[in-house]
C-alpha cells in the first residue's frame, strides 16, 4: 500500500488552480477553509439560491456561486454535496459545464463506483476522501496536524490527476498525516461497511442495547448513561492513543478479564455471519439501491427513523448529565452556527 506525504506533493499546483467547492457541510467548510489557508487563492464556495449554507460560507469571505456557475469557472471541481443530490448535481448542472479537461473530486467513491455519476471522459476524476469528520478535519489543521486520508484516481485525462490530487490533500492538511492510496471501490465498500457494521450502526445499537439492558433490570438511568454511553470516549481515547492493548493496560484487571471473557460471547459467530451478510448487501449494490430509492421517494423511512432515534430518552438523560460536566461544550467540534 503506498502512502504519499507533503513531502511527495507540490502544493503550487493546487495553488494556482480555480477550486471550486461544491456544498458547504461538514466536508464542504473544511475543505474550502483549509484549502484558503494553504495559500490556494482562488476558491468559490457553490451552493444552490437561497441555501442556508450561504451565510455561513460568507461569514468566512468566502465568494458563493451557483454551481452551473462554478462549474463553468473552475479547473478542480470537489463534490461535497450529500451522495444522494450528487448524481443529480452532475446531471444538471456540472456535465454540461465543466471546461475541458478540468478535474471532477469526491471525498467518497459511491456515485463513481455504482455508476450513479458517468463522468465526461475529458474530465480527470480523482478523490480525496479524510479518514475523518469534517469538523476533525478543520479542527486538526488548525491545530497543525491533519486527518489521514485516501487517494483514488477513476480518470487520468489530462495525466495529471495524481499530482492535483496529491496537492489537493496536502493542502487539505492530509499530507501531514498521510494520504493512502486506494481505488474508488475499496474505498467506496469499506466505508461503507465500517460506518454501518462498526463505528456508527454497531456502535450506537450495542450502547442503546447495553443501556436498556441495566435500565429493564432496575437500574438508575444515570447509572446506565454513564457506564453505557459516557465511558465510551474514555476507552475509545485510549484505543485510538495505543491500540487496543494499551486500552487494556489501563483499565482494572477486573475489566480486563471480563472483556476477554464477554466479549467474543456477545460478538459471536452468528454477529460475524450477520457482518457477513451486511458487506454483501453492500458490494452486491443492494444498500445502495435501496438508500436512493429511499430517497427517490422523499426518504420517508429515514426521517422517520431519524425523528425515532432523537426522541430516544438515551438522549434526554445525556442532555442532563452533561450540564454537570460544562467542560464538555468548550471548544465545540460542531457548532451548527458555522459548520
Ligand atoms: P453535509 O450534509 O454535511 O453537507 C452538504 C452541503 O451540501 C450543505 O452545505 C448543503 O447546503 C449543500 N447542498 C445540498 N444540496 C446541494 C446542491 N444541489 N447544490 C449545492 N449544494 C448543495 O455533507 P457531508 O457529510 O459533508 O458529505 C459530503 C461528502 O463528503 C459526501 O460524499 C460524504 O460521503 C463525504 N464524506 C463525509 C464525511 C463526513 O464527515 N461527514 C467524511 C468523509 C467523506
Ligand atoms: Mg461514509
Ligand atoms: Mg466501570
Amino acid at each position: 500500500m503506498r502512502v504519499y506525504y507533503d513531502r511527495d506533493a507540490d502544493v503550487r499546483l493546487i495553488q494556482s488552480k480555480k477550486v471550486a467547492v461544491v456544498g458547504y457541510g461538514s466536508q464542504g467548510h473544511a475543505h474550502a477553509l483549509n484549502l484558503r489557508d494553504s495559500g490556494v487563492k482562488d476558491i468559490r464556495v457553490a451552493l444552490r439560491q437561497g441555501s442556508a449554507s450561504a451565510d455561513k460560507a460568507k461569514a468566512e469571505k468566502l465568494k458563493v456561486l451557483t454551481p452551473a456557475e462554478a462549474a463553468k469557472w473552475a479547473d478542480v471541481v470537489m463534490v461535497l454535496v450529500p451522495d444522494e443530490l450528487q448524481s443529480q448535481l452532475y446531471g444538471g448542472h456540472l456535465h454540461g459545464n465543466m471546461k475541458k479537461g478540468a478535474a471532477l473530486a469526491f471525498a467518497h467513491g459511491l456515485n463513481i463506483h455504482f455508476r450513479l455519476i458517468e463522468p465526461r471522459p475529458d474530465l480527470d476524476v480523482f478523490m480525496i476522501a479524510p479518514k475523518g469528520p469534517g469538523h476533525t478535519v478543520r479542527s486538526e489543521y488548525l491545530r497543525g496536524a491533519g486527518v489521514p486520508s485516501l487517494v483514488a484516481i477513476e480518470q487520468d485525462a489530462t495525466g495529471n490527476a495524481l499530482e492535483v490530487a496529491l496537492a489537493y490533500a496536502s493542502a487539505l492538511g492530509a499530507g501531514r498525516a498521510g494520504v493512502i492510496e486506494t481505488t474508488f471501490r475499496e474505498e467506496c465498500e469499506t466505508d461503507l461497511f465500517g460506518e454501518q457494521a462498526v463505528l456508527c450502526g454497531g456502535l450506537t445499537s450495542l450502547i442503546e442495547a447495553g443501556y436498556e439492558t441495566l435500565i429493564e433490570a432496575g437500574y438508575a438511568p444515570e447509572m446506565a448513561y454513564f457506564e453505557c454511553v459516557h465511558e465510551v470516549k474514555l476507552i475509545v481515547d485510549l484505543i485510538y492513543e495505543g491500540g487496543i492493548a494499551n486500552m487494556r493496560y489501563s483499565i482494572s484487571n477486573t475489566a480486563e478479564y471480563g472483556d476477554y471473557c464477554s466479549g467474543p460471547r456477545l460478538i459471536d459467530a452468528s454477529v460475524r455471519s450477520r457482518m457477513k451478510e451486511i458487506l454483501d448487501d453492500i458490494q452486491s449494490g443492494r444498500f445502495t439501491s435501496q438508500w436512493m430509492s429511499e430517497c427517490g421517494a422523499g426518504q420517508p423511512s429515514f426521517k422517520a427513523m431519524r425523528r425515532r432515534a432523537a426522541g430516544h430518552e438515551i438522549e434526554r438523560m445525556g442532555e442532563k448529565l452533561r450540564a454537570m460536566m460544562p467542560w464538555i461544550g468548550k471548544d465545540k467540534l460542531v457548532d451548527k452556527s458555522k459548520n
